[in-house]
C-alpha cells in the first residue's frame, strides 16, 4: 500500500519511537503502544520491533488482518482493536492467540466456536461505551456478559476497556471524570460477578493528563509517534519532550523568476506583488500532499522556510524561495521535519490542512518509506 510513482520520501526515525516509548514508561507502568493503521503511517512491522525492544509487552492494532501480519514478528500480546467481524476473523483470533476487543455478543458465540474448533482456549478484551458512542456494550450488558463468560470457560477475559473522547481537551476534563465514573461502576459489577481483568481506558492524552486513569495498561498511539497530543493548549508543557518520527521530503525540479503582476499555478489564486523566485516541489495531492494545502503551508529548503504560492496540484507545488537566493533544482524541500532551525512540525501542517497530526501521519505515510535508527533489525 503505497503512492507509487513518485519521489517523495517518508523518512521514519526508529530512535525517536524508542524516546517517546521511554518518555511515556517514566509515567505509565505498562504503556501498550498502538500501532493501528500501519502504525499511523510509520510501518507496522519496524515500528513494532522498536516498541518491543524498547519494552513493551502488549501491542494494540487495528484489525485482526494487521494482528495475523504482526504475529510473526511479536511474541506478545496482541490486541486487535476492531476485533472479530466474521468467522474467519474468530478463527484467526483462535489460531494466532490474539487478545481481540469485544464490543458485540455475536462475537461472543463466534470467539466460542473458534475455540471449540481450535480446542484452545481464547483470549478477549471485553470493550465498553461510556461516552464516545462509538464501539462497545453498555453498563447494563455487565451482568450478563458475566454470567455468559462463566459458562463458557474457554473464553479467557483478560481486559476491560473503554476510549476516552475529550482527553486532549483541558477545557472538557469533567466529560473524562464523568467517563471515569461509568467506567468503574462496569469494573466493579463485572468483578462483584466473579470475574478479574486488567483495566485500560486512557489514550496518550489520557495516559498524560489524567495520572488516577492509568490503571494497568494504557494505550498510547499519537504520543509515540512525537505529536503533542495538546497541541497548544495550556496543558502543551505535558508533550513538550515528545519528538517527531516522521519527516517528508522531495525535490526542487525547477526555479525560475515569477515578476510583479504575474500569477502562479491554477486559477491565477496567487499573483505576485513584486518580482520573486518561485521554487516547482515534486510534490502534490497525488502524493498526499493536499490541496487544502494551497496558499498556507510552509516548505523547508536549505534550512530555511518557503512558503507554498497558489494551488496545490496533482503532483507538482509552487513555494517562495526570494529569500533563499541559494536554492536550486535538486535541493531537498521538506514538506515535513528538516534541516536548520525551522523544522515543518505535524502540528503545523495539521493547522494550514484543517485537520489533526493524525492524519498528517496516516497520510503522508502512505508514500514511499525509509528508516534510521533502531538498531538493525529494526530496517
Ligand atoms: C487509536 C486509539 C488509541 C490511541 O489514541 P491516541 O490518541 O493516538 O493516543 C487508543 N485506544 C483506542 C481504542 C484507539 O482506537
Amino acid at each position: 500500500m503505497s503512492v507509487p510513482f513518485n519521489r517523495l520520501v517518508a523518512k521514519i526515525d526508529l530512535d525517536c519511537i524508542a524516546a517517546n516509548y521511554a518518555v511515556l514508561r517514566e509515567v505509565a507502568p505498562e504503556p501498550a503502544p498502538v500501532i493501528k493503521a500501519d502504525a499511523y503511517g510509520h510501518g507496522l512491522l519496524p515500528v513494532a520491533r522498536v516498541l518491543m525492544r524498547a519494552g513493551a509487552r502488549t501491542l494494540c492494532v487495528g484489525s485482526v488482518e494487521e494482528a495475523c501480519a504482526l504475529r510473526a514478528a511479536c511474541p506478545h500480546r496482541i490486541v486487535p482493536l476492531l476485533g472479530p467481524l466474521d468467522a474467519a476473523d474468530a478463527a484467526a483470533v483462535a489460531e494466532h492467540d490474539l487478545t481481540p476487543y469485544v464490543y458485540r455478543e455475536d462475537q461472543l458465540a463466534l470467539l466460542a466456536e473458534a475455540a471449540e474448533k481450535a480446542d484452545r482456549d481464547v483470549r478477549l478484551a471485553l470493550k465498553f461505551d461510556t461516552g464516545m458512542s462509538r464501539l462497545g456494550f453498555r453498563a447494563p450488558d455487565a451482568p450478563r456478559l458475566a454470567a455468559w463468560l462463566r459458562e463458557h470457560p474457554r473464553l479467557r477475559l483478560e481486559l476491560v476497556a473503554s476510549h476516552l473522547a475529550t482527553a486532549d481537551e483541558p477545557e472538557n476534563a469533567a466529560y473524562v471524570q464523568r467517563q471515569r465514573g461509568e467506567f468503574e461502576a462496569i469494573c466493579a459489577a463485572l468483578r462483584v460477578a466473579g470475574l478479574a481483568f486488567g483495566r485500560t481506558l486512557g489514550n496518550s492524552a489520557g495516559l498524560l493528563a489524567f495520572p488516577e486513569l492509568r490503571y494497568e495498561l494504557q494505550r498510547p498511539g499519537i504520543a509515540l509517534y512525537g505529536a503533542n497530543p495538546f497541541g497548544s493548549t495550556p496543558l502543551a508543557a505535558l508533550g513538550a519532550r515528545l519528538r517527531p518520527a516522521m519527516s517528508v521530503r522531495s525535490v526542487v525540479v525547477q526555479v525560475h523568476p515569477v515578476r510583479a503582476g504575474e500569477s502562479v499555478s491554477y486559477g491565477c489564486a496567487f499573483t505576485a506583488a513584486h518580482d520573486m523566485r518561485v521554487a516547482i516541489v515534486a510534490a502534490g495531492y497525488a502524493d498526499c500532499y493536499s490541496r487544502a494545502l494551497t496558499g498556507k503551508a510552509e516548505m523547508v529548503i536549505r534550512g530555511r522556510r518557503a512558503r507554498v504560492l497558489g494551488r496545490v496540484c496533482m503532483q507538482l507545488t509552487a513555494v517562495d524561495v526570494s529569500d533563499i537566493p541559494e536554492a536550486r533544482d535538486g535541493d531537498d524541500a521538506w514538506l515535513l521535519g528538516g534541516d536548520g532551525g525551522h523544522p515543518v512540525t505535524p502540528e503545523e501542517v495539521a493547522g494550514w490542512w484543517g485537520t489533526i497530526t493524525y492524519e498528517v501521519f496516516c497520510l503522508f505515510g502512505l508514500n514511499r518509506r525509509e528508516y534510521v535508527g533502531g538498531g538493525q533489525e529494526g530496517k
